[in-house]
């Protein structure tokens, strides 16, 4: 089979770039999605706050996911669920599975990656104890409670204060189970300051921050947990062992992009991201592959998986129709004093529009600084900020006229007191 567009991932990422990519004039597109069916993570993600950015209002992630998968069926983009993508190779060649056509081998002009990212589990901690029922990750016990509609537990343990831990800890709340407290190694928590108050504060729900979970106790079922406050190391510190009782464990300790299709084609992946290396038009290292989404970076606001899906879509189509520039002078992007990484990697003159947006997290909280690009020398842009935080990922908007008369070809982000 060939194909022009082979978009592997049908969430938010994968939707927008197939639309985007239609109506720059790709007829020849195929979505696959291994659930069963469209919409990705948001299916599960039934709380508020979607949208805000991109259409102006409030939606819930089904609400948000939904208006995609309509323009999608209203453009007539042809897609298959059921099907998992289990290998592709560098010169695009996709292979995939499903019940009813069994192994498909696909040809394609170009591909989009927009696997989305899978959650980090127990084994990825090494917490002691034994093996027994109750533990979940956040994501999976949100797919059991807004989906299948079952009750996980009465006493829960959240581990991990990132956004999804957070929104769960209210979720089962209103569930009726008792949520006893969120754990969290790091001095300061990982999700948005809004999910904190509205989803902790609002229900008297304890953060513990500089703490973690070092036993899991139990043999059929979770009975408790022992918990210690960790030192400036994040080691456990044992004098601060205590024992809470709980029949429930939710893990929400991070999130790392699917790359194992993006190894296989031997893409180049970013240390520090875990996804793969793009430059402004979401190109990754192997020329006419593209990735988008969360398979890229992990982002907190499903609006900017979007902007940025739209732009795999828009290079994926210019690629195919062999309109996309010659590159150029290109320029590579690099996080430091503060800044962990920035996304893109790399810019092509040629081929970026009027401005580029730069994607980036920060390494810890910082308090009054000024977010800075510079060219190692000459500033280019510069902002005052309040506070900075490793859970919000900030972005930097540059104009090409910026950028044109930089001196040498490294963009430095980073922060200044
Ligand atoms: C548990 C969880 C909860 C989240 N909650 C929120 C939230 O409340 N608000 C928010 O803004 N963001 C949330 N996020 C972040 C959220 O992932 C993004 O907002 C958005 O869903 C990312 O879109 P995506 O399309 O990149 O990834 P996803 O939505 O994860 O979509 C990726 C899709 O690719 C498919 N896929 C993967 N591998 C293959 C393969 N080999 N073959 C075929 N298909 C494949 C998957 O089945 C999936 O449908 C959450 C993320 C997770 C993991």
């Amino acid at each position: 089979m060939h194909r022009d567009l082979v978009i592997i991932g049908g969430g938010p990422a994968g939707l927008a770039a197939a639309i985007k990519a239609r109506e720059e004039g790709i007829d020849d597109i195929l979505v696959i999605e291994r659930d069963i069916e469209l919409g990705g993570i948001l299916k599960q993600c039934i709380h508020n706050g979607f949208g805000l950015h991109i259409f102006g209002e409030q939606l819930t992630g089904p609400e948000y996911a939904q208006k995609f998968i309509d323009k999608l069926l209203e453009l007539g983009i042809e897609y298959k669920c059921d099907t998992m993508v289990l290998n592709i190779t560098d010169n695009k060649k996709v292979t995939a599975v499903n019940t009813k056509d069994g192994v498909i081998e696909i040809q394609a002009k170009a591909i989009i990656l927009s696997m989305g990212c899978r959650e980090r589990p127990r084994g990825a901690l090494n917490i002691p104890g034994s093996r027994p029922a109750g533990i979940f990750t956040a994501g999976t016990a949100q797919r059991f409670v807004n989906m299948e509609g079952y009750k996980i537990g009465e006493k829960i343990v959240i581990l991990g204060s990132g956004d999804i831990g957070l929104i769960m800890a209210r979720r089962l709340t209103l569930e009726g189970s008792q949520v006893k407290m969120v754990l969290e190694i790091m001095p300061y928590s990982s999700g948005l300051k809004r999910n904190i108050m509205q989803c902790l504060d609002d229900f008297g729900i304890p953060l513990l921050l500089n703490h973690t979970v070092v036993k899991i106790h139990g043999k059929e079922r979770v009975g408790g947990v022992t918990i210690a406050k960790v030192d400036a190391n994040r080691k456990p510190i044992p004098e601060t062992f205590r024992y809470v009782e709980c029949d429930t464990l939710l893990l929400s300790v991070g999130l790392i992009p699917e790359n194992e299709l993006s190894k296989n084609a031997g893409i180049v992946l970013d240390k520090v991201t875990g996804g793969p290396r793009v430059n402004e038009s979401m190109e990754t290292s192997v020329e006419g592959i593209f990735a988008c989404g969360n398979v890229v970076q992990v982002h907190d606001l499903v609006d900017n998986v979007t902007k940025e899906s739209y732009l795999a879509g828009l290079g994926a189509a210019k690629y195919i129709k062999g309109t996309a520039g010659n590159g150029g002078r290109e320029i590579e992007t690099y996080g430091r004093n503060g800044v962990r990484y920035v996304v893109p990697q790399k810019i092509r003159l040629d081929d970026m529009g009027d401005e580029v947006n730069l994607f980036l997290r920060v390494d810890n909280i910082y308090k009054d600084v000024y977010l800075s690009v510079s060219d190692g020398g000459k500033t280019i842009y510069k902002v005052k900020k309040r506070i900075v935080a490793p859970g919000e990922m900030e972005s930097v908007r540059l104009k090409k006229d910026s950028i044109l008369n930089m001196e040498n070809d490294k963009l430095f982000v980073e922060l200044i007191r």
